[in-house]
């Protein structure tokens, strides 16, 4: 379909049928709300609700107004908080007040942000009376990596709908079908934990036996705050690589937990690794060491800098690893 990628797959996601379904009843909600870390998965469905809302034929990814959804120029459709910037008060003033006003096109209005998470809570404050008094044909998608990060008063008014992990096998069609090449489409999706995002990650990393050995050798040698100092200007924590190292270090750690729980090990490559890790590691510090990793992606996303962000996840890595020792 004209290029939007992973358009079969996300088709396919609870999310987008049951938005399609309340559009085609009739339904078509003030607000909705989809939790996903997925961002690729959240741009695609983005895309095809709007094209579902606009199309005459539903969605058909040929007509005018669908080819106006992907080049993303129809003037009722706003793109809101994609950036790694804050979104302001302010900002949020200019939505509400633009909400109220006629559409350009005479139809609905469609309000799509993608990392909610970025929102303080007086923006989202902002927001809520519009949500409380919504207005006719006017519609806001908001997507957040995670529930926790929304005020409870805005998911009261909103619908959830979850965008859940895609099967492994839906993955890698949706990798090679966008020009990966098989053998790494195979590896991103066995290791993506449904994740189309994680999935790209781990497939188009040229390096990526080296930086796993590097992020498992950061963990194994990391005894105590002390070690800190020798890791932090890796390249592995470098401005350009440091994303895909967190997505790194969730993949080790989910191995590590695979390790505990005597399941299979998905990097069974570093088995021996993954054992010593765990041995270091409990059950509760990779726990703990997950929400370390989201503060960290919240910390990047609001413009950290990456050695202050490889500070402070190693600092706690070591403090979780000595407090949770078993
Ligand atoms: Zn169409």
């Amino acid at each position: 379909m004209n290029g939007l990628r992973y358009a079969d797959e996300v088709k396919k996601s609870s999310a987008y049928k049951s938005i399609a379904a309340d559009i085609d009843r009739g339904e078509f909600s003030h607000a909705y709300f989809i939790p996903s870390e997925d961002k690729d998965a959240v741009d695609t469905l983005f895309a095809l609700i709007a094209m579902k809302a606009y199309c005459e034929k539903g969605g058909c990814g040929e007509c005018a107004e669908c080819h106006k959804v992907l080049v993303r120029s129809k003037p009722d459709v706003k793109y809101l908080a994609e950036g790694k910037e804050n979104f302001t008060v302010a900002e949020m003033s200019e939505v509400t007040e633009d909400a109220g006003m006629t559409a350009f096109e005479g139809g609905r209005k469609l309000y799509f942000f993608k990392n909610f998470e970025n929102l303080a809570d007086a923006p989202q404050n902002k927001l809520l009376k519009t949500l409380e008094e919504p207005f006719e044909k006017v519609h806001f998608i908001l997507s957040a990596a995670s529930a926790a990060t929304v005020l409870p008063t805005v998911l009261s008014r909103v619908k959830q709908v979850p965008l859940g992990a895609f099967p492994e096998e839906s993955v890698k069609a949706a990798l090679i079908k966008d020009g990966v090449p098989a053998d790494r489409a195979a590896r991103g999706a066995r290791l993506s934990q449904g994740s189309l995002t994680r999935a790209r990650e781990f497939a188009v990393d040229e390096d990526f036996a080296r930086h796993v050995a590097e992020v498992t050798d950061v963990l194994t040698e990391l005894k105590s705050s002390a070690d800190v100092y020798r890791f932090v200007k890796d390249g592995i924590f470098s401005k350009d690589r440091i994303e895909r190292t967190l997505s790194m270090f969730e993949l080790v750690f989910h191995c590590v937990m695979s390790a505990h729980l005597g399941l299979p090990v998905a990097l069974a490559e570093k088995a021996e690794a993954i054992e010593a890790i765990a041995s270091a590691y409990s059950v509760a510090a990779v726990g703990e060491a997950n929400d370390v990793i989201l503060t960290c992606r919240a910390r990047l996303k609001s413009n950290c800098n990456a050695t202050n962000v490889a500070d402070y996840l190693l600092l706690k890595l070591a403090e979780v690893k000595y407090k949770c020792r078993s």
